[in-house]
């Protein structure tokens, strides 16, 4: 018996609370549905209520063993460059493209494959050690470099907060965040996601402009 009950109405209803704040339309903004640990009965479970846009991933190896083309599917986690081949063709958005050596590999496999490969760069905001993503400052150059592969487009930008900031901190690591999407959007015309927030700050996200949050806990469970 399915007794897994999901909040998507609830976030659903705090999304356009946000949106509204910021004078935006709450259906510019997607969500994505952080499927770690997550079964793919869960996930159908939750699909089958609508809302959702995609289900991203954090682990190839768990990807692969879940994967149904039914649903759509993102990839959000770290990413060696020799798994890269397991996600071409299979994963809608790759959002977490940190370093030239794996869109080096996304381009070849892509291009052998005949595909064009929708990407993020991701932006290691609070520049924590351990965390995947780029500076800031050295996020410019890097998108730059992207010119030079035709099978990558490259469709925003992509950022994880640190956990536990003061809500003020926060804002300003968002802000800065989307000043920078807001540069590229002006040089890159495909580029129209803005990946920022999840359960715990996923409203300050969107009102510093986000409109892709990447959603896990408070999908799945009743937080505190
Ligand atoms: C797990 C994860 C999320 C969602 O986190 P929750 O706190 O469960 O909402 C978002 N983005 C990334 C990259 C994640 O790994």
């Amino acid at each position: 018996m399915d007794t897994q009950r999901y909040y998507i109405r609830e976030i659903e209803e705090k999304i356009g609370e946000a949106a509204a704040k910021t004078g935006r339309d709450p259906s510019e903004i997607r969500i994505v549905a952080a499927s770690k640990t997550r079964s793919i009965e869960t996930l159908k479970g939750l699909d089958a209520l609508g809302g959702i846009a995609a289900y991203g991933e954090n682990r190839v190896q768990e990807f692969l063993e879940k994967y149904d083309p039914a649903l759509n599917w993102h990839f959000i986690g770290r990413l060696q460059t020799n798994k890269v081949k397991y996600l071409i063709g299979k994963v809608e958005l790759i959002q977490s493209v940190d370093r030239a050596s794996l869109a080096e590999e996304i381009e070849r496999i892509a291009a052998k494959r005949g595909i064009i490969q929708q990407i993020l760069v991701e932006i290691n905001s609070g520049e924590e050690e351990n965390k995947g993503g780029l500076a800031l400052k050295d996020a410019y150059r890097f998108v730059k470099s992207l010119e030079a592969y035709p099978h990558l487009l490259l469709k925003g930008v992509m950022a994880v907060a640190p956990l536990d900031i003061e809500r003020q901190k926060l804002a300003s690591l968002f802000s800065g965040v989307r000043d920078f999407y807001e540069r590229i959007r002006e040089e890159v015309p495909s580029a129209d996601t803005l990946s920022m927030g999840m359960s715990h700050d996923y409203i300050t996200a969107i009102e510093c402009g986000s409109n892709l949050v990447r959603i896990g806990r408070a999908l799945f469970e009743r937080l505190s």
